[in-house]
């Protein structure tokens, strides 16, 4: 090829590079709902042009989530007239341990996975489809601090600590415009720290004395069905009926209306969130703290009683410039967040 010739063709390849569209899926799986979301990237500005929500309530095998993902990947051509091939990545979070090849699940106990290898799952399940797009896998609380971190409310901060009190407790940490994975893949799992106090209570990750196993959703949960059937305290006085399962909306609600109780079991449980917060920021130290998840979104009256135990806890010379954040994606953090780490 002519010198000459060379350039023109470099000049058309570069032209035809920048302006050319990449297409992004990302997932998040949950314990009962597989959310998705379509992801536009023009040049570095990303867009999502759908979001979806599939039950996967009853059908939570991996190759049942995996189907899933076929499903979502088969309709690109005839719902956005994008061919599947074309898709540059899927990226799929997950609430649970990821080992460090990022293709094994070592545990999600919101779906009963253990040791179950994802990633061959997807692979296979759209290797008619897609056999060549990018596949990452990684940890749900990873891909919504990342999501926020470039798209929400923490566009800012250089450095993040996210914890959300959701089903269990999870975490994920940005330390200078990095997010950390560590060692094994499994950094910011705080809802598996230990204190003595909690060592009889079992968790779902295979140990004992996590404070996700006493403050986490599932766990408040538990705690309130057994003060219940214990005689601690009354359906009546919880303002239940006979039918309805007792969340912590519940105990939020009979705070406000000032049953004792409700007091009791609000303060043990912002004391140990916010004691295990207080401590990860003497270590961390954070330029932000982004505190979400549907426990601490749904219940204002905890979420300011933990938000003054970090305050009381945490070390004075760590918060003096610590701000304190609010998830503004929301459901579309995981599923941003995830499709961005295929990048
Ligand atoms: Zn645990």
């Amino acid at each position: 090829m002519a010198p000459a010739d060379a350039i023109r063709t470099a000049r058309f390849f570069w032209i035809q590079t920048k302006i050319m569209d990449t297409y992004y899926l990302g997932f998040d799986i949950g314990g009962t709902n597989a959310r998705c979301a379509l992801i536009r990237n023009t040049e570095g500005q990303f867009k999502i042009l759908a979001s979806q929500k599939h039950s996967i309530r009853g059908s939570q095998t991996p190759r049942d989530v995996a189907l899933v993902i076929r499903h979502v990947v088969s309709k690109l051509p005839q719902d956005f007239q994008i061919n599947a091939n074309e898709l540059s990545g899927i990226g799929v979070a997950i609430a649970g341990q990821i080992a460090i090849d990022e293709h094994t699940i070592l545990n999600a106990p919101n779906l009963n996975w253990h040791g179950v290898n994802f990633y061959d799952v997807i692979r296979e399940s759209i290797a008619d489809l897609a056999p060549d797009v990018r596949i990452r896998i990684a940890n749900d609380l990873n891909a919504i601090a990342w999501g926020e971190y470039h798209f929400g409310a923490a566009r800012t901060i250089p450095s993040l600590l996210a914890v959300y009190v959701g089903t269990g407790i999870g975490g994920g940490l940005i330390l200078d415009g990095k997010l950390m994975l560590g060692a094994d893949n499994v950094s910011g799992e705080i809802g598996h720290c230990k204190f003595p106090r909690y060592k009889d209570y079992p968790c779902g990750c295979g140990q004992s004395g996590c404070v996700e196993a006493f403050a986490g959703g599932k766990a408040i949960e538990y705690r309130i069905l057994h003060d219940i059937q214990n005689g601690v305290i009354s359906r009546q006085e919880l303002g239940l009926s006979d039918d309805e399962h007792p969340t912590a909306r519940c105990i939020e609600r009979a705070w406000r209306n000032g049953l004792p109780y409700a007091k009791a079991f609000w303060e043990e449980t912002a004391m140990a969130i916010g004691m295990l917060i207080a401590n990860a920021i003497a270590v961390i130290n954070p330029h932000g703290l982004l505190l979400g998840g549907g426990v601490l979104e749904g219940c204002p009256e905890l979420l300011s009683l933990v938000v003054g135990n970090i305050m009381d806890y945490a070390p004075r010379a760590s918060t003096a410039n610590l701000q304190f954040i609010k998830p503004t994606l929301h459901d579309d953090a995981g599923t941003l967040g995830a499709a961005l780490l295929c990048l």
